[in-house]
């Protein structure tokens, strides 16, 4: 690895240390923080790392009714919470705001947390979204229009992306972006751009998920660069040292994730989703304190969402 990578890796590692402790927070979702499509299986993008076969393992609840009385048996079940997602159309965005009244029903009739993934989206809906009661937001942000259009088929600029970021800051919702590391058939191109564009709006976490590769699509065969997620995350934490960084689910599998897991918590990461054993085994032998959370990764750890019984 370049010696400049490696010292900025531990300068960036000290960073962290020094804001929150010698800690791991470790996020479970399952069955605790099901993510539920409001799309079922559709997708008007058909985007080259997914092509729709993501929504396919997600809960299908596609009109208010059925979402609401699946919250309420989640809710009796004792999940945490719910992730509402699902497909986009084709101007990249996920219906969310045709939700909001089921989401409302949801928040005052549960005590489940109820976060989204948007997609782009107007002031008016995210403040549709806020009035609902909805608990956070998380945004994928590109910073390479090329890999939008390459990947997504979106006829984008930065302003898109800006003008969603800026919405949902001025409404005051908790909003958690997402980076996605390889995106573009497992190069690095805008991701550090990325981060540029996010900073300057408020942020409960900044969240950096990698390129996965999933069967039956174009990208099915690609892995990104481990190394790539330290160069990502260190520029992280130097960008943003009031927040802690959150390595995201989604990411290889493997021993490739085993390694994205170790360079990551050297580069300063202080929360990881669905850790791999190595991570767990690596934190006990470094002396870190860790605990495990049953939400979705961009919400900050509470005791309210803590598994208790946990390694410290
Ligand atoms: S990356 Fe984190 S916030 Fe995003 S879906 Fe995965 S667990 Fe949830």
């Amino acid at each position: 690895m370049d010696p400049g990578l490696r010292k900025r890796m531990q300068a960036a590692r000290a960073l962290t240390t020094t804001r929150s402790g010698k800690r791991l927070n470790f996020y479970i979702t399952s069955e605790m923080f099901p993510s539920i499509s409001i799309t079922g299986s559709q997708c008007g993008l058909n985007c080259k790392h997914c092509g729709g076969k993501l929504l396919e393992r997600l809960i299908s609840c596609m009109n208010p009714d059925t979402l609401i009385d699946t919250a309420k048996k989640l809710d009796g079940k004792g999940a945490k919470g719910i992730l509402v997602t699902g497909g986009c159309n084709s101007s990249g965005k996920v219906p969310v705001t045709n939700m909001s009244d089921a989401i409302k029903t949801i928040k005052d009739t549960t005590d489940l947390t109820v976060i989204a993934h948007t997609g782009f989206i107007t002031p008016e809906e995210a403040y549709v979204l806020k009035d609902s009661g909805l608990d956070g937001i998380g945004f994928d942000v590109v910073g390479d229009m090329g890999t939008a259009k390459r990947v997504y088929g979106l006829d984008v600029d930065e302003n898109d992306y800006m003008s969603s970021l800026d919405a949902l800051s001025n409404a005051d919702i908790m909003l958690f972006p997402h980076i996605c590391v390889g995106l573009d058939g497992g190069r690095m191109k805008g991701e550090l751009h990325a981060l540029e564009m996010i900073k300057g709006h408020k942020v409960s976490t900044v969240v950096i998920t990698g390129l996965m590769p999933v069967a039956g699509t174009e990208f099915s065969e690609i892995k990104p660069d481990p190394i790539d997620f330290a160069r990502v995350i260190t520029e992280a934490v130097e960008m943003f040292p009031q927040s802690p960084i959150t390595l995201g689910c989604a990411r290889s599998s493997g021993r490739d994730r085993e390694l994205i897991d170790h360079l990551a918590i050297e580069s300063g990461v202080e929360n990881i989703a669905i850790p791999t054993q190595y991570a767990v085994r690596y934190g006990a032998n470094h002396g870190y304190v860790m605990e495990y959370y049953g939400t979705c990764c961009g919400l900050p750890p509470s005791k309210n969402t803590r598994i208790p019984g946990v390694v410290s």
